[in-house]
C-alpha cells in the first residue's frame, strides 16, 4: 500500500498527478467537494502551511495551487472568461477577435469614458459635448438618452469621430472591466481647477491605469476666479500625468464645460491620443460583435440594450446573444432616435429584440442562427445560477458552519431597478456595506423591471427584502408581498437604501456577551447524596456564589470544566440562591468528576453595548 499523504500532522488525499479543474475564486470546501475529501482537513493542512482560511471562503489561485501541489493533484484554475471562451469554442465562436488578416482592418472610432471626482463636471462636460455637436449636423439634436453617443470633430482638416459613454463615473467603467469587458480606449479625466486633486481623481487615475487605457486631462471650470491650471498640472505630475509642456506624454486642455471654452480643442486631443498610443482597427466586414452598456426593460418595447459595436457590423435581422439573453435585431436605434439599419464598430445603438435585459458589459454576438443564440444564452445563464448559488453559499462563513448556521444572521435581498447600471451600482454599494462575520448580506436576486409575482414568491421562501429602485410592483406582486408578509422597499435614492440596508443591519448584529466573573470557591471536602449525587463542599473565597450560575472549574491550574452549572446550592440545610465570601456551602455541580481542592470560577455573561 502506498503511504498516505500527510502535512503537517494531517491525512489528506494523494491525487497522483490527477488534473482537477476549479473555478476562480473557489473556496476549500469546493475543493475537497471535488477530489471527495473532508474540507477540514484541508483547512487544517492550510493553517500546518501557514495560511489560515475559512473552509467557504474563496482563496486566491496560488492557494489553490499550492494546496494542489501538497495532494498531488494539478489544479487548473479557470476564470469565468476561460469558461466562456469554451463555451463559445464549442460553438466553433470567438470573441475579441477580428477574422482575415491586416487588410481586412479599417480605422475605427475611439470609445471615451469621462472620468473625475463628483461635482468637477463630468455630466455637464457631457452635456456641453452633445449640445455642442447639435449646430455641426442633426436638427433636434441629441435626445435619446441611450447610454452613448457620438460627435463629430475636425482635426488639421479631417472629420473624426468620437463614442462617448454617457455614463460618468468609473462606477460603471469598473463595473464592466470587472466583467471582463474592455469597452473604453480613452479616458477623459476631469479635475476641477476651482478645486484640485481629490480622492476620486486618484481612483479614476488608478482604474484608467488598470485598465491601461490612455488618460486626456480635462482641466475644467476655468472660468471661475479661483482657477488654477497649472495647480493641477503640478499635483497631477505626482501620479504619473505628466503634461506635453513639461515633457510629458499627457494632454492637458483647460476647459469650460460651463462656457464652452475649449471643447472642441479637447476633442482633437482626444483623436491625437489615440492616434499617438492607440491603434484602433476593427474589420467591420465580419459578424458584428460588441459590449452592452446598458440595458433595461421597456414598458412597449420590451428589453432594449444599447450596445457599442466593437467589430464587425450589426444588422437587423441578425440572430444575436448577449450576456444570457438571445433573440433577432428586430429594431435599431441611434441616439437621435432614428432607426438605423446596421452598425459598424465603435457605433452605438439600441437593440430591440432580445428575449432578457443583459448585463452592463456583458458582450454581444452575432451568430448563425437563433437555435445556436439560445443554447448559447442558456448555458451562460445556468452556469450564472450554479456561480449565484455558490456565492450565496460562501456568505455563510466560518469554520463551525452547523452551529453558526443555527445562529447566523442573514439579511436577504432582492434588488430591482430601472436599468442595468443603477442595479449594479447598488449592488456594488451594498456589498462594500462593513459588517462583522457574524451577519451575512446575500443578494439573492436582481434584475431589471417591475417588481413581479415571481420576485415576491422569491423572496417569501427565502425571506428575503426586495428592494426596488426607481420602479414599482405591477399586476398582483403586491397584494401577494402582503399576503406573503413580504417586506418590499421602495427607494429612488441610491444613498437611501443604503442606509437604510444598513441601519437594518446593526439592529439584527446580535448582542456581545462578555464574560465576567462574580466569585470563587474552593471544594472542600465530597459528600455522597444518595437522592442528589454528589455534592461539593465549599468556600467562598470572594465575591459570591450563585445558584444556576456558570462555572469553570480548575485543578491544580487546569481547567477541567467550561460551562459547567450550579444545580442547587445550600447553605446549611436550605436551599439558597446566593452565598456570599467567607461562608461555606455545598454545590451540587453539573459536572460529575470533581475532586477536593478544585478550584471554582463563578461566572455570568453579561451583554455590552456594541460601539456603533
Ligand atoms: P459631476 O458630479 O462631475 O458630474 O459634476 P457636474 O457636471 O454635475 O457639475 C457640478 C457643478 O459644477 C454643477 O453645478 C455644474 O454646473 C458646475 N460646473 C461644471 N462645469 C463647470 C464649469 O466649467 N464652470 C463652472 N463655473 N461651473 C461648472
Amino acid at each position: 500500500m502506498q503511504a498516505p499523504n500527510v502535512i503537517g500532522g494531517v491525512r489528506l488525499p494523494d491525487g497522483r498527478g490527477e488534473a482537477i479543474r476549479l473555478a476562480r475564486g473557489a473556496s476549500l470546501s469546493d475543493f475537497a467537494e471535488k477530489i471527495g475529501a473532508d474540507a477540514a482537513a484541508l483547512v487544517q493542512a492550510l493553517f500546518n502551511l501557514g495560511e489560515m482560511v475559512t473552509a467557504t471562503a474563496s482563496v486566491s489561485d496560488e492557494t489553490l495551487m499550492l494546496l494542489g501541489d501538497e495532494m498531488n493533484y494539478k489544479v487548473q484554475v479557470v476564470s469565468p472568461e476561460d469558461e466562456d471562451r469554451e463555451l463559445l469554442q464549442s460553438f466553433d465562436l470567438q470573441f475579441g477577435e477580428d477574422e482575415g488578416g491586416e487588410d481586412d482592418l479599417a480605422k475605427r472610432p475611439p470609445v471615451v469614458t469621462v472620468m473625475g471626482h463628483v461635482d468637477h463636471g463630468k455630466t455637464r462636460l457631457l452635456d456641453t459635448i452633445r449640445k455642442a455637436n447639435v449646430g455641426s449636423g442633426e436638427a433636434g439634436g441629441i435626445t435619446q438618452g441611450i447610454g452613448a453617443y457620438q460627435v463629430k470633430v475636425d482635426v488639421e482638416g479631417d472629420e473624426r469621430t468620437i463614442t462617448f459613454l454617457d455614463t460618468p463615473g468609473h462606477e460603471a467603467f469598473t463595473a464592466m472591466r470587472a466583467r471582463g469587458a474592455k469597452s473604453t480606449d480613452i479616458a477623459v479625466l476631469v479635475v476641477a481647477a476651482d478645486d484640485g486633486v481629490m480622492p476620486q481623481t486618484v481612483e479614476a487615475i488608478n482604474h484608467a491605469k488598470a485598465a491601461d487605457v490612455p488618460i486626456v486631462v480635462a482641466v475644467n471650470k476655468i472660468d471661475k476666479p479661483g482657477a488654477s491650471p497649472d495647480k493641477i498640472r503640478g499635483q497631477l505630475t505626482e501620479y504619473g500625468l505628466v503634461p506635453e509642456e513639461y515633457g510629458g506624454d499627457t494632454i492637458f486642455v483647460d476647459i469650460s464645460a460651463k462656457m464652452g471654452t475649449n471643447i472642441d480643442d479637447l476633442l482633437a486631443s482626444i483623436c491625437l491620443t489615440a492616434d499617438a498610443e492607440l491603434d484602433l482597427v476593427a474589420n467591420p466586414e465580419m459578424d458584428a460583435q460588441g459590449v452592452a452598456i446598458e440595458a433595461h426593460l421597456d414598458r412597449g418595447r420590451g428589453p432594449v440594450a444599447t450596445v457599442i459595436v466593437q467589430r464587425g457590423t450589426l444588422r437587423v435581422g441578425d440572430s444575436i446573444v448577449a450576456g444570457d439573453a438571445y433573440g433577432r435585431v428586430r429594431r435599431m436605434v441611434d441616439e437621435y432616435g432614428r432607426d438605423v439599419e446596421e452598425a459598424g464598430p465603435s457605433r452605438p445603438v439600441q437593440v430591440q429584440g432580445l428575449n432578457g435585459v443583459p448585463g452592463a458589459g456583458d458582450n454581444l454576438l452575432v451568430v448563425e442562427d437563433d437555435r445556436i443564440a439560445r443554447q448559447i444564452a442558456n448555458q451562460r445563464n445556468a452556469r450564472r445560477r450554479n456561480a449565484m448559488a455558490a456565492r450565496s453559499r460562501k456568505r455563510v462563513s466560518l469554520e463551525d458552519l452547523d452551529a453558526v448556521l443555527k445562529e447566523h444572521s442573514n439579511l436577504n435581498l432582492i434588488l430591482k431597478g430601472d436599468n442595468a447600471g443603477s442595479v449594479e451600482a447598488l449592488e456594488e454599494a451594498l456589498l462594500k456595506i462593513e459588517m462583522d462575520d457574524e451577519v451575512q448580506l446575500n443578494i439573492i436576486d436582481r434584475g431589471v423591471g417591475a417588481v413581479t409575482q415571481t420576485n415576491v414568491s422569491l423572496a417569501a421562501a427565502s425571506d428575503a427584502v426586495i428592494i426596488a429602485f426607481n420602479v414599482r410592483a405591477e399586476g398582483k406582486a403586491t397584494e401577494e408581498a402582503n399576503a406573503e408578509g413580504v417586506d418590499v422597499r421602495y427607494y429612488t435614492v441610491i444613498y437611501r437604501a443604503i442606509e437604510e440596508v444598513e441601519a437594518a443591519l446593526k439592529g439584527m448584529l446580535k448582542p456581545i456577551y462578555e464574560e465576567r466573573v462574580i466569585g470563587h470557591a474552593e471544594i472542600r471536602a465530597l459528600f455522597k447524596a444518595s437522592s442528589i449525587g454528589l455534592i461539593a463542599g465549599c468556600m467562598v473565597e470572594d465575591g459570591k456564589v450563585r445558584r444556576n450560575a456558570t462555572v469553570r472549574i480548575t485543578r491544580d491550574g487546569n481547567v477541567v470544566a467550561e460551562n459547567a452549572k450550579i444545580e442547587s446550592l445550600r447553605r446549611e440545610k436550605d436551599d439558597v440562591t446566593e452565598v456570599t465570601a467567607g461562608y461555606e456551602c455545598g454545590m451540587v455541580l453539573s459536572y460529575p468528576d470533581i475532586s477536593v481542592d478544585d478550584k471554582i470560577e463563578v461566572y455570568e455573561m453579561v451583554e455590552v453595548p456594541r460601539e456603533s
